[in-house]
């Protein structure tokens, strides 16, 4: 198919975590007493951050000298120290020379690193100029709440900020689209001396896994979900175990699912897991997507390897392709993008493969006929309930296998016209449960009657389902639907929308990468996960 194969450099030599960067994950204390703070840097540890940020501004009752001594002696991680304004986003409203002093003091006291405002980072760094202990540094940090600014006003900000003498650049903008974390990337690979860049908010989240390939200083991972220091941060937890923060390098691959709400999506778990499982030097991310074509258009690098596509660009991504395998051509839905080895894109619908092979292995469990031997589904009686994306998937897979198909939909029309194209024959739901011209027929529901809430319901009669010798849902939630159940209950075979679901993953994954799918971890995740 021409997309990039893995090469044996890509083969990362263990699989165990060791680190492909040097970036650090740090993580914010937010609690209100030192007490929690202490509590809150144990955690820290045990979850494997590198550095503790200590939000002083977030401390009710502070007492400079002996709260910063007990923080940062008893830190079992280096300590960064940071003491944020209200006029830079924090909570601190007092006296701003107390304020500097206290930053000082946590020099003086042996903190690691300290976070000063660009707006007075230049007086700042003059008051400790020839006191700073060797390998304490300075990050003079800048935030904009509000947006991401063109690379050169950023460019800009990086000099300014570079010539108040900061040791370490922190540059934390707001996205607006997912587009904005480019031209983070572009500052922190160009930048001469360490910069940490940060693009804030849900749409910024791949500035922050991707820091280390961008070769970001640090990275911020908070310690629960609901403790985040910014809009957009994961948990320091979810980067490590999730994302696999520690593999990732600057060749690292990235791949992810694009689409809105995508946060939902439990594909980085497998995929992650995978290319784990198999020391492959890649990633796969959540892509908050609002603009198909701008996102194409911007990463549009080798890097930018392969990408799912769910609700609601399948459509839409269509436009932005090279290539289209002919039959998500004729489906008219994407869900699968490889870049090819000339950059191109190439795409693919797995949906239709998953589930059709799914059903072919059932059949042939039962005819006992193996798969030399051709598809099961050849010359079989095929009845699609429902038009719909999953129908279409469903009825051009059948007609490909040679099964001869039945679309049966609420809407008339819209079974007609998919009939057509597939050269089957069209008819309304109502009729289905009176159709059965020969015993043995294959069902395969995508209709989305009988999913959650609605488990009571079922979209043919429990009489009618003797005719089938096999039974497919699409739905998946709940997993045995009341059409499966009762279908199982009559002799049929079934076959669970959660088949469909792996086994279109199975597809994606030799797709992106050449190989074989882990088929058994991906069960296994399928299952402690669903
Ligand atoms: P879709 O494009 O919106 O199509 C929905 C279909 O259901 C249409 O044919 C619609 O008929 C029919 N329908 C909806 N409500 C109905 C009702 N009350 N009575 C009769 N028919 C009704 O949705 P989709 O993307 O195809 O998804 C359909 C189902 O498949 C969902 O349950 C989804 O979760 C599942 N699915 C599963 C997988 C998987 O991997 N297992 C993948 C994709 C989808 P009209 O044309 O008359 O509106």
């Amino acid at each position: 198919m021409g997309s990039l194969p893995f090469t044996v450099s890509d083969l990362q030599t263990s699989t165990s975590g060791t680190r492909s960067s040097p970036t650090l994950l740090c993580t914010p204390l937010m609690g209100t007493t030192v007490d929690q703070m202490l509590i809150e840097m144990g955690k820290a540890k045990e979850i494997g951050s590198d550095v503790v940020e200590i939000r002083l501004d977030c401390l009710r009752n502070f007492n400079p000298r002996p709260d910063l001594q007990v923080l940062i002696e008893r830190s079992p991680l280096p300590t960064l120290v940071t003491y944020r304004p209200i006029w830079e986003g924090g909570q601190y409203e007092g006296d701003e020379t107390k304020r500097q002093d206290a930053l000082r003091l946590a020099m003086e006291l042996g903190a690691d690193y300290i976070d000063v405002e660009l707006e007075i980072a230049h007086d700042f760094n003059n008051s400790i100029y020839g006191k700073k202990p060797e390998n304490f540094k300075v990050i003079v940090s800048s935030h904009n709440f509000h947006n991401t600014p063109s690379s050169e006003a950023i460019g800009n900000l990086v000099a300014r900020i570079q010539a108040t003498g900061a040791d370490i650049v922190k540059i934390a903008t707001t996205a607006l689209d997912i587009t904005d974390c480019a031209r983070i990337f572009q500052i922190m690979v160009h930048s001469q001396v360490p910069t940490i860049g940060i693009v804030m908010g849900e749409r910024g989240l791949i500035s922050r896994l991707l820091s280390p390939k961008f070769g970001g200083y640090l990275t911020y991972g908070a310690l629960e979900a609901g403790a985040i220091s910014a809009p957009g941060q994961p948990t320091a937890k979810d980067l490590l175990d999730l994302y696999n923060f520690r593999l990732i390098g600057p060749d690292t691959r990235v791949y992810g699912i694009i689409g809105k709400p995508v946060g939902h999506s439990k594909s980085p778990l497998l995929f992650n897991a995978a290319f784990k499982s198999v020391g492959l030097n890649a990633v796969y991310v959540h892509f908050l997507v609002d603009d198909v074509k701008k996102f194409f258009d911007t990463y549009s690098s080798s890097d930018w390897a392969g990408c799912s596509c769910t609700i609601p660009h399948k459509e839409a991504a269509l436009k932005c392709m090279n290539e289209i395998d002919p039959i998500a051509k004729k489906i008219g839905a994407i869900n699968n993008i490889v870049r090819r080895s000339d950059g191109g894109l190439m795409a693919f619908n797995t949906d239709y493969i998953g589930a059709i092979a799914g059903i072919e292995d059932q059949l042939r469990g039962l005819n006992g006929t193996n798969p030399a031997a051709g598809s099961p589904l050849a010359g079989k009686l095929f009845v699609v309930l429902g038009a719909g994306g999953a129908g279409k998937s469903l009825a051009y897979g059948a007609a490909q296998k040679g099964a001869r198909v039945v679309v049966a939909n609420r809407t008339y029309e819209r079974a007609k016209e998919l009939a057509d194209k597939v050269g089957g024959q069209a008819m309304t739901l109502a009729e289905v449960d009176n159709f059965h011209p020969e015993e043995g027929m294959v069902l395969a529901n995508t209709t989305s009657v009988g999913m959650k809430p609605k488990i009571d319901e079922t979209p043919i009669s429990k009489q009618s389902l003797k005719h089938y010798c096999l039974v497919f849902d699409a739905i998946y939630t709940p997993k045995e639907t009341r059409l499966l159940r009762e279908a199982r209950e009559t002799g049929a075979t079934i076959v669970y929308g959660t088949e469909m679901l792996i086994r279109q993953g199975f597809e994606q994954y030799k797709n992106f990468t050449g190989l074989p799918a882990p088929e058994e971890l991906f069960r296994q995740l399928m299952e402690k996960h669903a």
